[in-house]
């Protein structure tokens, strides 16, 4: 038998399937995909498509890649000692199995009704509820929470934005850079230092014990990789699912890809989680070539380690951030006071770990390269953003 089984119908299911067949994978291919829809884009469920109906299917042809989809079939479970992955249509005999279950929502506690945001019928469910006046709450001002503020306010929405931080996005960019943000959210009643307790039936408890009327109420708290149905099946979870910088599993003949995985970095030496689109998109490429390589494979077999990058679009304004920075890094504050600023993290010996920019995609593609390259720029001028990096 010569079966690959993907787990997964997301952007890093679709990739796997086309890198798979366009590096000569002749044998079955056959995709378990838990929701009813065919893999489709989830950037836009919080920008475009939450302002009108989009379909954002991607182009992938599984017909012309003869994969089988099983759309609304669900990995229920791995057996720990064959090579057999359990459905609710029964089980599935595997030769090579890439988990690609991606990551689900975390709910605010509490038994009121809530939104979050994940799947297109989660956004169309959202949008029905931005009717012009409606008072929405948000819990996080993270990316989540900032792109649905932003479609919220332009649909004509009150927003409120409860958040426990000290400021809008504090908790992946520190309070200093986070504070850069506040002018954005000038239209929403930002309530900082105080979190959501509770989902009552007409809004949300808060961590002071008020209560918050609302006629919406949406979760952007963060999310946890889909690892459930892997209990038990001797593949390693911590956070993720366990990979090294080859994608692979601690189960021989089982990798993982997408947002799923927790991949071993070479390059920060340590292990990532990135929920982003940009890995979801390339790791399949360095997976499929893994795969196909087999015992005989490419000598040395291919990593995936690149500088992650991802970008959220609020507010009228593009954000970009490139590469991971750590509690010990500093951070220099370029252009501030200007409308196209951002920021650069240094780790203690001055290598650049991180970058984020404001309306500038060139900046960021630079600024990606300079990390690539292990640069250490001068941090005495990089508070002016025309230093080159
Ligand atoms: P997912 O997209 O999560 O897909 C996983 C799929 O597997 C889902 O269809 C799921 O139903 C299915 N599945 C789960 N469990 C099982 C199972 N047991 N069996 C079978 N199937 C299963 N990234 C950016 O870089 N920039 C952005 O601006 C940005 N905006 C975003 C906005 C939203 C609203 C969301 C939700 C995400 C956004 N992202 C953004 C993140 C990006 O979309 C993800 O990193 C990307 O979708 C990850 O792809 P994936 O295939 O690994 O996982």
């Amino acid at each position: 038998m010569n079966r690959i089984v993907v787990a997964g119908g997301g952007l890093a299911a679709a990739r796997v399937c086309e890198r798979l067949r366009a590096k000569g994978h002749d044998g079955e291919l056959l995709v378990l995909c838990a929701e009813p829809h065919p893999p489709y884009d989830r950037p836009p469920l919080t920008k475009a498509a939450l302002l009108e109906e989009r379909d954002t299917t991607l182009r992938t042809d599984f017909e012309l890649l003869e994969a089988d989809l099983r759309l609304g079939v669900a990995a229920t479970g791995l057996a720990p000692d064959r090579d057999v992955v359990r459905t609710a249509e029964g089980e599935i005999p595997f030769s090579t199995l890439v988990i690609a279950t991606g990551s689900a929502p975390v709910p605010l506690p509490g038994t009121g009704p809530q939104h979050v945001v994940r799947t297109a019928q989660d956004a169309a469910r959202l949008r029905a509820g931005l009717r012009p006046g409606a008072h929405v709450v948000l819990a996080g001002a993270g990316w989540i929470g900032g792109e649905v503020a932003t479609a919220a306010l332009h649909l004509g929405c009150r927003v409120t934005c409860v958040e426990p931080g000290p400021a809008p996005l504090a908790a992946a960019l520190g309070a200093e850079v986070g504070a850069l943000f506040l002018p954005w959210w000038s239209d929403v009643d930002l309530r900082l230092g105080v979190g959501v307790t509770e989902v009552t039936a007409t809004g949300v408890r808060l961590g002071d014990g008020s209560h918050l009327p609302a006629d919406v109420v949406v979760a952007g708290v963060g999310v946890r990789p889909q690892t459930d149905w892997l209990s038990g099946s001797g593949v390693e979870v911590d956070r993720g699912v366990v990979v090294d910088e080859h994608l692979r599993t601690t189960r021989p003949g089982v990798y993982a890809v997408g947002d799923v995985a927790a991949r071993w970095s070479v390059r920060w030496n340590k292990r990532l989680r990135v929920e982003h689109w940009d890995d979801a998109r390339t790791g399949p490429d360095v997976a499929a070539a893994v795969i196909l390589g087999g015992d005989a494979g490419p000598d040395p077999l291919p990593v995936h380690d690149p500088v992650p990058y991802f970008w959220s679009d609020q507010f009228g304004h593009k954000i970009q951030y490139v590469g991971q920075h750590g509690a010990e890094d500093s951070v220099v504050v370029r252009g501030r006071g200007s409308a196209k600023w951002g920021a650069a993290w240094l780790a203690p010996d001055g290598t650049l770990n991180a970058h984020l920019s404001v309306d500038q995609p060139k900046q960021m593609i630079h600024a990606r390269a300079a990390i690539d390259a292990g640069a250490k720029p001068d941090p005495g001028s990089l508070a002016d953003p025309g230093t080159a990096l």
